[in-house]
């Protein structure tokens, strides 16, 4: 069992290798294994028909392509957007969601079982942490999502269960496979990573040569209020993150989304707005402000007209920011919402 590879872990260099070193054949035979799987989305190797049956019969021994299965899918009535329930092969589960504007749509994907972070409004932080998602597992839930949706998927934010930045390595290749032209060929401007603010993560991402557009979720601008939300905030605090923002502008030029949770009472006062746009200065960013999702009796959503007031505040400094329409939250798809599913 151990040498047998789920080949949606491999890159595109891999599969060239694979084809050329090991069973001899001409490089063009990896773009058209690579075209089966991440184009026409056909996971049976013998369905793979322009290729020789001695080939067939060859990946069929040694590999498998495997994405997670569906268990369970569930449709919004308000706006289609659709949660995915997800079995990986040792029993654990993960969700993802897709969200239709118009005709466009994105992906939201999940890079962990569970989240080791603990944010307190946030519902995967609450259901604990399991482990990484491997490659083959991070690509699957997409190709599986694209084939369940019947066409392509045009973004992708990494914006589901779990820290993409504490699972760097795998979901660096994730997007290098997706991206890659001879593979799933995804535009990198339409890859979003959104992290709570790792800076060694962030600081990859500035040398990393993929432009992924990065989100970060700021949620408070005094490390008061940001650590009793965000445990994370105690080891990656304020200064240095900001630091590692400015360090990752001056090296990509990239424009950085901050992502701001309005939480009643919490962090929605005017008086913190001005603390943001104090924070945020010397920065190029573009501000999402998220009404808090339900998750638990906590933390409850501001009221409408203390979102646009704080929004009022920015845009009047000419920062821009919108604030994000819900989607999804009758089947708790939303921002948050996923978890872990108990066992
Ligand atoms: N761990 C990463 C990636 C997950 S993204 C991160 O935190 O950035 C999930 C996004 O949903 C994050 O911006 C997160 O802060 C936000 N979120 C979590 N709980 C939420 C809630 N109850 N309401 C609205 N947004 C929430
Ligand atoms: Fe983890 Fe992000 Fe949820 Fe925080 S908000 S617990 S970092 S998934």
């Amino acid at each position: 069992m151990t040498d047998i590879i789920n080949t949606l872990d491999l890159n595109y260099e891999e599969w060239v290798k694979l084809c050329t070193d090991q069973w001899e054949l001409p490089r063009y035979r990896a773009d058209q294994i690579c075209q089966w799987i991440y184009q026409k989305k056909v996971f049976n190797i013998p369905d793979m028909t322009n290729l020789s049956k001695e080939l067939r019969n060859d990946m069929a021994l040694e590999m498998f392509i495997l994405p997670p299965s569906l268990m369970k899918e569930e449709v919004s009535s308000i706006d289609r957007t659709t949660k995915y329930l997800w079995s990986l092969l040792d029993g654990e589960t993960i969700e993802s969601v897709v969200i239709f504007h118009g005709n466009h749509t994105t992906a939201c994907i999940s890079s962990q079982v569970g989240c080791p972070l603990g944010c307190g409004f946030c519902a995967t932080g609450q259901s604990g942490f399991v482990r990484n998602l491997s490659v083959a597992e991070i690509v699957g839930q997409f190709l599986a999502m694209e084939k369940r949706v019947g066409k392509d998927i045009n973004n992708i934010v990494y914006m589901g269960m779990g820290e993409p930045l504490l699972n760097l390595d795998n979901v660096l290749k994730s997007i290098k496979i997706l991206n890659h032209p001879k593979q799933r060929k995804l535009g990198i401007r339409n890859i979003s990573i959104s992290t709570s603010g790792i800076i060694p993560g962030i600081n990859a991402i500035a040398e990393f040569d993929l432009p992924v557009r990065l989100s970060i979720s700021l949620h408070a601008p005094t490390d008061r209020i940001r650590s009793r939300l965000m445990p994370v905030n105690n080891k990656y605090s304020l200064n240095p993150l900001i630091e590692s923002l400015k360090n990752y502008q001056e090296k990509t030029g990239e424009r950085i989304t901050i992502e701001y949770i309005m939480i009643d009472g919490v962090n929605d006062s005017k008086d913190m707005a001005y603390e943001l746009i104090s924070l945020l200065s010397g920065l190029d960013v573009f501000i999402n402000l998220i009404p808090c999702n339900p998750v638990n009796d906590k933390y409850r959503r501001s009221p409408q007209e203390t979102i646009k007031a704080f929004s009022q505040i920015l845009k009047k400094l000419e920062i821009e920011v919108e604030i994000r329409k819900e989607k999804g939250t009758d089947i708790n798809a939303a921002c948050g919402q996923l978890r872990k599913t108990l066992r």
